[in-house]
């Protein structure tokens, strides 16, 4: 039997590859550099979990967005100059995986892989009794623009044939699903539900999750760093830590953004590049008439979703390294979708306790994770989620440690596979 397997990463790719490994009877040894576990980009992302979103960002045409980005501050995707030196190769991968054919094909893996997640997610949740105020409602897509409505229900149909279940909801049927939107109605072009999605917040599954492991004879070192990966002649045989080299024949680099750099030196390419994500948390405990289900507002690209007595703002995407600092434009911007979408509630709602956070998304050039086994013998890898890693975390946990343990996982594991 093989030693400890250690894991790099604490966020919700690495507790949920660390608890699937548990399960199999493997021992883990989680490594992270932060004082806690999910204080990366599973601390407060937008709490959605969305097959329905499953379309890569870089969609044919994203080249004009992200060009008239660089002059307008409000846009969602924004590309900063001084970001440009690190991203040039990355960049072009990037829009050449924009292409008509490619984008739908990613989408469709993406699909495949987000939607095994939910139903394991749910199965885990169900199994361990895990409270991370989970809804079950569903979510709502709100279009603004016919025309994106139209593209968007395309999409829609084309995933449908794969299992995706929507509604298309004309203007009043949006209004009557969701009544708070009343004041906003007569700029509604139409919407589309999404019955499967779930909201939950990540931070507490993280948390949650982080518990068992550590009931069931797991470790978790908080504030240790992995400094490198020790190879010998092909194989792995240990980490160089803070603490010294831990000695280990199997590692999993699963930290976030910073996986490509640690991966760097043993020449593996991983294409990732952090993307800034914004969310804003406030406190509603005593507004009236909050929205009950997730709304993602499609022409702000914003997403809104209850969390209990808190309703979380999240959206946008900046490429400007690995830079996490804070920009109050930013947040303003999601406060503005708010009472674009919400008014009653915004007017309602004590801007001085809320919570502005800023994150950064492990961005692949072609809009999926990396899951599997690297070149590098009892290396693996599970990281570069983008947008989804809430929703596919469970799913790439499983199918990694199914192909660690030798068993075929239920979904065909090579759109995801290590050098594609
Ligand atoms: C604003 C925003 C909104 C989002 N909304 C959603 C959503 O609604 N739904 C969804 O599905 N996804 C969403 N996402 C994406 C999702 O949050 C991420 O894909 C996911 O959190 C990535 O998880 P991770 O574990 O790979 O990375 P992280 O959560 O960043 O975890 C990586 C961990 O590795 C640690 N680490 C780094 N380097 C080292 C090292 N050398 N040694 C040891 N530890 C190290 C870090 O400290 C960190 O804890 C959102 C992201 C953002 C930013």
């Amino acid at each position: 039997m093989p030693d400890v397997v250690v894991v790099i990463g604490a966020g919700l790719i690495g507790l949920t590859t660390a608890y699937e490994l548990l399960q199999r009877g493997r021992q883990v040894l989680v490594l992270d550099a932060g004082p806690d576990v999910a204080q990366g980009a599973s601390h407060a992302n937008g709490s959605i979990l969305t097959p329905s979103m499953a379309d890569p960002w870089n969609s044919p045409g994203v080249h004009r967005h992200l060009l008239a980005s660089v002059v307008d501050r409000r846009a969602a995707l924004v590309l900063r100059v001084s970001a440009l030196p690190s991203l040039w190769l990355w960049g072009l991968r990037f829009l050449r995986n924009s292409s008509p054919t490619r984008h739908r094909a990613a989408t469709l893996d993406s699909f495949l892989l987000s939607n095994y997640s939910l139903r394991r997610t749910r199965e885990l949740r169900e199994r361990l009794s895990l409270d991370y105020g989970s809804t079950t409602r569903g979510t709502m897509r709100l279009f603004r623009d016919g025309e994106n409505l139209q593209r968007a229900l395309a999409l829609a149909q084309m995933l449908g044939e794969h299992g995706l279940r929507f509604a298309l909801l004309d203007r009043a049927a949006a209004v009557e699903a969701e009544p708070q939107l009343a004041p906003v109605a007569a700029r509604i072009a139409g919407a589309l539900r999404f019955p499967d999605d779930e909201g939950g917040d990540a931070y507490r599954f993280c948390v949650a999750l982080a518990t068992r492991i550590e009931d069931c004879g797991g470790r978790i070192r908080r504030g240790l760093g992995a400094r490198g990966i020790l190879v010998r002649q092909g194989t792995v045989c240990g980490v160089d830590s803070g603490d010294g080299v831990i000695a280990t024949s199997e590692v999993i680099v699963a930290c976030g953004v910073d996986s490509q750099k640690l991966v760097n030196p043993l020449g593996i390419d991983l294409a990732i590049r952090p993307a800034k994500g914004y969310s804003l948390t406030l406190d509603v405990s005593s507004v009236s008439g909050c929205p009950q289900a997730p709304l993602v507002e499609d022409s702000l690209h914003v997403a809104i979703a209850p969390m209990g007595d808190q309703l979380r703002i999240a959206g946008t995407a900046e490429f400007a390294g690995m830079d996490r600092s804070i920009r109050p434009e930013r947040i303003e911007n999601l406060f503005e979708a708010l009472v674009a979408t919400y008014p009653d509630v915004a007017r309602q709602v004590e801007r001085r306790t809320a919570v502005s956070w800023a994150g950064l998304r492990p961005m692949s050039s072609d809009g999926l994770p990396t899951v599997g086994p690297s070149r590098v013998r009892g290396l693996y890898v599970n990281a570069g989620h983008g947008h989804l890693g809430w929703t596919m975390a469970v799913g790439s946990a499983h199918m990694l440690a199914d192909l660690i343990t030798g068993v075929a996982p239920a979904i065909n594991a090579s759109p995801y596979r290590v050098g594609r």
